[in-house]
């Protein structure tokens, strides 16, 4: 009764279900969820193919997860608007309200910031029951909510089109099509973007760019990106967003930015440097912007999905049960079968 599952990561590229003890509410603002659907997302398959993001270190055996769509199980007090049998989706950032970030509206980057799944933070929602503080749940339509596990690339999305500030009538590229980058360009679409190119080396992602909307896809194992975009656009192109996390993609950036141009960097890169030409960026005045995950974006990101669910659906393409989480994974990490976003049903 006490026990529960929980899908830890044991070693580099291994997966297992273990038997934990069952979390319990231990004050008011706290809420015990159901866990419903996880999401695997970029961040999970760094931690799964290598054991780390730079120096985030996983100590194995380790809970990892944090995205996900959970249903109420108890509340700490019956104050508020939660009640058992609701729906929500989760904000994975548990940050401390108290710091110098958190009292700038930054929490996001607060101090003592606990994320789930995050090594050395907290563990993650990989698991049957979650102990959350309520204000980092948000309610969602049940007939929304298998796609709940979107809700996290689209606040992102939204996040990254605000520090971009605008694409309206700009060339947009988007360099990366997994769930993220697609999510991206289809809002680039949505805000009247003037011409959208995506990249993806997987075609089946450059098949879901067509879907969201772009005006030109390449995949650079057998295309020349750099010449076909400048044949397109010989003024090059005003934004770009980095979703991939590959030292190719910003090579390609820097060269196919117009000056003045801005560079959207949301990927996350395996290695620990990166390279840019600084005289290229210094010549052409590259504006280069990092995205942090997001601040504050969820409740806009469920209004979102539930306005545009229709074209976003196709972007979850593998269900799979928690006892097939190895399989899940691998999957998602090899780009096999056409994956765009693998969740698992618990
Ligand atoms: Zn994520
Ligand atoms: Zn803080």
């Amino acid at each position: 009764m006490n026990e529960m599952r929980a899908g830890v990561l044991s070693g580099v590229g291994r997966l297992e279900i273990i038997e934990v003890t069952r979390p319990q509410i231990s004050s008011p603002q706290e809420v015990l969820l159901r866990v419903k659907t996880i999401g695997i997302c970029g961040s999970d398959l760094h931690y799964f193919r290598t054991g780390r993001i730079g120096d985030q270190v996983v100590d194995f055996p380790f809970i990892i997860g944090h995205e996900a769509v959970a249903v109420v199980e108890e509340v700490g007090s019956n104050e508020g608007d939660l009640r058992p049998g609701d729906w929500v989706v989760i904000d994975p950032a548990l940050s401390c309200g108290r710091c110098d970030q958190c009292r700038a509206g930054r929490s996001h980057t607060c101090r003592q910031l606990r994320f789930l799944g995050c090594p050395g933070q907290r563990a993650g929602c990989l698991q049957d029951y979650l102990v959350l503080p309520r204000n980092n749940c948000f309610k969602i339509n049940e007939e929304e909510s298998t796609l709940g596990i979107l809700v996290e690339p689209i606040a992102i999305a939204i996040y990254a089109h605000h520090l971009a500030e605008g694409v309206r009538n700009k060339k947009v590229i988007v360099l990366g099509g997994g769930p993220l980058g697609l999510v991206v360009a289809y809002i680039s679409r949505q805000k009247g973007c003037q011409w959208l190119g995506v990249t993806d080396k997987v075609d089946a992602r450059l098949e879901g760019a067509k879907k969201v909307g772009a005006d030109w896809i390449g995949n650079p194992l057998d295309q020349n990106i750099i010449k076909e975009v400048e044949s397109i656009n010989p003024e090059q192109v005003d934004i770009i967003f980095e979703c991939c996390g590959q030292q190719e993609a910003l090579d390609q950036a820097e060269i196919l930015l117009k000056p003045g141009g801005k560079l959207v960097i949301i990927g996350i890169p395996e290695a620990d440097r990166i390279w840019f030409n600084p005289h290229l960026l210094r010549r052409k005045e590259i504006e280069i912007i990092n995205v942090r995950r997001q601040n504050n974006c969820i409740p806009g990101a469920i209004q979102f999905l539930q306005s545009h669910a229709s074209s976003l659906r196709f972007l979850i393409t593998h269900r799979y049960s928690l006892n097939e989480i190895q399989e899940a994974f691998e999957v998602a990490s090899n780009y096999k079968d056409g994956v765009i976003k693998a969740v698992i049903d618990l």
